[in-house]
């Protein structure tokens, strides 16, 4: 089962908290808001980590 990283642009406030915890994986667009840039760019448990830190639940993998 191929799994999909996913930022749910809507609901993201650019605080920025993922992309310091997983600086390969997400990086902040144009808009501030913070996008997949590499899903296999740190360990699981490192993105996992991220998914829970996010303030508003805006990070999710697809295709579970
Ligand atoms: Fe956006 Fe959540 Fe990342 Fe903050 S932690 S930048 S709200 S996806």
């Amino acid at each position: 089962m191929t799994r999909v990283l996913k930022v749910d642009s809507d609901k993201c406030i650019g605080c920025g908290t993922c992309v310091a915890l997983c600086p390969k994986v997400f990086a902040l667009n144009k808009d501030g808001k913070s996008e997949v840039i590499d899903q296999v760019g740190d360990s699981e448990e490192n993105i996992q980590s991220a998914i829970d830190a996010c303030p508003v639940g805006a990070i999710s993998w697809d295709g579970l």
